[in-house]
């Protein structure tokens, strides 16, 4: 067994071994105690092996599936190592002989399909990351929903362009050549995704062999028809592909037809935004790394994980094609205005079950007789869905496509109402969901079994008036199957009159002997018993065989199925959008080809969400980056606090939700479409990289300096704050500049550095904002309100009276500004030093007199006012030789 073991293991040695016996998966060796202590279990032992007691470690079979997601949270694959024939067979080829076992699949995080293991709200990625002449081709597919994609990186748009694509991507799991991986320009790229990375040997990312197995899998003779992916993305796909092969050993997953998404930068490309701007903006997950909180949780009001799923891809995603946003936004403002459909179709999808998954799941061999029943309610709903769109009148182009893809499958759900009974079991193997009239052959086993159970009901009547006993049973387990049970005393009686008797007179046959019971079984009992089993053991392998055939017969339809299944994710997200527009007060946006930004009274969705005041209580505001006049550039300068952050936020957060075919928090909004957005917002530290904040936000600056381009929008808040305010200083002028003449983008900039707004004066399209605040009383209010100008100082000590320092300090820090505002700064700090108030009276006590100044003297002793030309370059002379001395 041991030799079974280690055969298995040697072809998976990165993988911890479920090696199945009878009802548990055992784990040996280093196996078990890697897993004892990732799952807190027993690590026992189990025989020897070189005079060693053997680490052994086991998690029942059923319970399996909730041990694993430990497993792979914490890092680990796992190849299940089935047995793949009845112990009882192997014992027919000598009684030493081992059960043939064969591992069956390797779990790996890219790889789920069970709803256990996967967030039915979030797509779970496998992706694939190759390079060919210079360009990276991406590929990427989620397993349980079978949709595969493909993307080139050029050459030219590099690591900067890859690192992005990942990063809306976000795999669970992402596969890449290990030459890569010392790639040293690559290494950052890396460090993002670590958690998600399985390195593979380059031979895997062979472009001819993968194009071979491409051509395979999908039985075409050229993938021309795939939109001309290039060699890199070809290797890609094909490594997944290969990958998948490994994993699944030879059970594919279902897989559609890859779709290609066009190049960063080139005409229909979804709107490019880096792992550092996703971060900052919050747009999934917030900097802390849940969802609550984030830009999806606000605007998340589907109702089906497959809508769930559409719609966070979508916002990872935003589109950059007019028409495309416009056929979204028609369907919104279509289901926004129709109030009870909207309801209807929302109550309908709440019946809806995860078709997607189900369907992946049949495919793959792992699916039971509650994923045919949710593919016959799925299917339901669509029908339902499908007639609710037909009645609408003047339904939009994306309606009309929705419902044409909902489809007709009245045939496949008549059979599956028919077939499957109202409780089902979990697994097939269990029996017992297929309806009466379904299966006549199946009715005539399961009527024998009825009609046997109801002869045994007979039989307890008759042996009880037989022996005399009222209280005798006939009962049932598995280790006797259908026996008699006497109390004690009465079989007391019985067995007095001898064993051979007992089966005589009654036909007694004696088994047990218990604390108060004594139990026989009967040659009818027996006899019924096999009728009974045997009914039973063919009735379920009747049922296991309407099984696969119906999982067959849903296969077929399999492309239909998942176009429902699409359909109705679609129309989830639309009707969640229209609710979230009339709910939440949202307006229809224009998106333009242009590059207008102009927001009346926009608000941040999120903050507008979670302030605890209520709807109202949000300040909107406008913002017109149109250029000419309004400026293309907005300088926005204003105390700690005032809003300024949030101010930014929320257009960037306008912006993508416009482009993703939302309504958006605005009165009105004119958008030329953005191809790339930027955002650097706040100091976040980023230690865990190594990187000091400075550093972070200067490699982030200069991500920004180097791409943005006139499409772009960038949002940039408190930049050059983690240096010295000089250096800080500078580089922020120098940045806003460069940002003004060479990137020429639209441009949010927050600052605390209000000397830039010095800047208005020469930089045309720069215009000034400043959050407005009411001095009152010593005291400042915010008022949340964008106001043109710039804010004559930054309250920051005012800021820090609110948040308590001591009253000593803000006295000191108040005499401080005064005079560093009075005058030139370095004199004036020469002048504070010289000035330190808490050592004052030390310095006076024990410092040295000053030592005589010559110069110092000599120029005391002039009067500028009366010095003559010729006099004034005489006492030049005389202090240069005095400083010479
Ligand atoms: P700053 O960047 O200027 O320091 P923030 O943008 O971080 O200020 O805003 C500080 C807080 O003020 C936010 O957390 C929010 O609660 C509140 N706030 C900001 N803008 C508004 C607004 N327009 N309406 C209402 N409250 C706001
Ligand atoms: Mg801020």
């Amino acid at each position: 067994m041991l030799a079974q073991w280690h055969a298995a293991k040697d072809a998976y040695p990165d993988c911890l071994l479920f090696f199945r016996m009878g009802d548990f998966y055992e784990l040996f060796f280093e196996d078990a105690v890697a897993a004892a202590a990732a799952l807190d279990i027993a690590l026992t032992t189990r025989g020897q092996q070189a005079g060693e007691p053997v680490p052994m470690a086991g998690v029942p079979v059923h319970a399996a599936e909730q041990y694993l997601p430990r497993l792979i949270r914490a890092g680990h694959r796992v190849a299940v190592c089935e047995q793949m024939e009845d112990p009882a067979e192997a014992k027919k080829r000598g009684s030493k002989s081992i059960v043939r076992r064969d591992v069956v699949r390797v779990i790996t995080p890219g790889t789920l399909s069970e709803d256990t293991l996967l967030d039915s709200r979030r797509h779970n990625y496998l992706a694939a990351c190759a390079d060919a002449r210079g360009a990276f081709g991406l590929a990427w597919l989620d397993m349980s929903t079978g949709e595969v994609w493909m993307q080139p990186i050029p050459s030219a748009g590099g690591v900067n362009m890859l690192a992005a694509a990942l990063a809306r991507i976000a795999p669970g799991e992402l596969l890449a050549p290990d030459r890569l991986l010392d790639h040293p320009e690559l290494a950052p790229l890396w460090d993002d995704v670590r958690d998600a990375l399985t390195p593979l040997p380059a031979s895997r990312f062979d472009s001819a062999n993968a194009e071979a197995r491409l051509l395979a899998a999908y039985g075409v003779g050229t993938l021309d028809g795939f939109g001309e992916p290039g060699r890199a993305e070809i290797a890609a796909a094909g490594a997944l592909f290969d990958y998948l092969a490994l994993t699944q050993v030879d059970r594919m997953p279902r897989l559609m037809r890859p779709r290609r998404l066009p190049a960063p930068g080139s005409a229909g490309a979804v709107m490019e935004i880096d792992a550092a701007t996703r971060r900052n903006l919050e747009l999934a997950q917030t900097l802390s790394g849940e969802r609550k909180g984030s830009l999806l949780s606000v605007i998340d009001r589907t109702i089906t994980g497959p809508g769930a799923r559409l719609l966070a891809e979508r916002l990872a995603a935003p589109l950059t094609d007019v028409a495309a946003i416009d056929a979204r936004l028609d369907a919104v403002e279509f289901l926004g205005a129709q109030t009870a459909a909207r309801e209807d179709i929302r109550g309908t999808l709440r019946a809806a079950p995860d078709m997607e998954r189900a369907l992946s799941r049949l495919a793959l061999g792992r699916g039971g007789p509650r994923d045919l029943a949710a593919i016959r309610a799925g299917l339901e709903a669509s029908q339902a869905l499908r007639d609710a769109l037909a009645a609408m009148a003047d339904a939009p182009e994306t309606l009309g496509r929705i419902e044409a893809s909902l489809g007709e499958h009245g045939a496949l759900v008549g059979r599956l109402a028919a077939a499957l009974s109202a409780d089902l079991p979990l697994a097939a193997r269990d029996g017992g969901f297929i309806a009466a009239g379904f299966s006549a052959e199946l009715d005539a086993q399961t009527e024998l079994r009825d009609e046997s159970r109801k002869l045994i009901a007979g039989l307890q009547a008759t042996y009880a008036e037989t022996t005399g006993v009222a209280s005798l049973k006939v009962k049932h387990n598995n280790v006797l199957g259908y026996f008699v049970e006497l109390g004690a005393s009465h079989a007391d009686r019985i067995m007095a009159e001898g064993k051979e008797a007992a089966a005589d007179s009654f036909g007694l046959i004696h088994r047990q002997t218990m604390a108060n019971a004594v139990r026989f079984t009967t040659v009818e009992l027996s006899e019924l018993d096999d009728k009974i089993s045997r009914a039973g053991e063919r009735a379920l392998a009747i049922e296991l065989e309407l099984f696969a055939e119906l999982a067959g017969t849903v296969l077929a339809a399999g492309d239909e199925v998942a176009a429902a299944a699409r359909a109705l994710a679609e129309l989830d997200v639309a009707a969640g959008l229209a609710e979230l527009a009339v709910g939440a007060r949202y307006t229809r946006p224009t998106l333009t080809d242009g590059a207008q930004f102009t927001i009346a009274g926009g608000r941040h969705p999120v903050v507008e969400a979670m302030l605890e005041d209520g709807p109202g209580a949000f300040v909107a505001n406008d913002c017109d980056l149109s250029g000419a006049d309004a400026g293309r550039l907005w300088l926005v300068t204003g105390p700690n606090m005032a809003g300024k952050s949030t101010f930014l936020r929320q257009n960037a957060l306008i912006a993508i939700l416009a482009q993703i075919g939302s309504f958006v928090p605005a009165a009105a909004a004119e958008i030329g479409v953005v191809d790339r957005l930027f955002s650097r917002v706040g100091a976040a530290d980023d230690l865990a990289r190594g990187r000091s904040t400075f550093m972070v936000e200067m490699v982030e600056t200069a991500a920004i300096l180097n791409q943005a381009g006139p499409r772009s929008l960038v949002i940039l808040d408190e930049i050059g704050r983690g240096t010295a305010t000089f250096d800080g200083l500078s580089i922020a002028w120098a940045t806003v500049e460069h940002l003004h003449e060479e990137n020429r983008c639209r441009t949010l900039f927050a600052t605390h550095f209000h000397e830039l707004t010095r800047l208005a004066a020469r930089l045309g399209e720069l215009s000034c904002h400043t959050m407005r605040v009411k001095e009152w009383n010593d005291d400042i209010v915010f008022l949340h309100e964008v106001g043109p100008g710039a804010a004559d100082r930054s309250y920051g000590i005012h800021v820090g009276k609110l948040a308590g320092l001591p009253p000593a300090v803000v006295g000191r820090a108040e005499e401080v500004l005064r005079l560093l505002e009075a005058g030139d700064q370095a004199g004036a700090l020469t002048r504070l030093a010289d000035d330190l108030p808490l050592f004052q009276a030390a310095v006076a006590e024990t410092a040295p007199a000053p030592a005589a100044d010559p110069v110092r003297d000599l120029l005391a002793s002039v009067s500028p006012d009366e010095l003559t030309p010729r006099t004034a370059l005489e006492l030049l002379y005389r202090l240069k030789a005095v400083m010479d001395d």
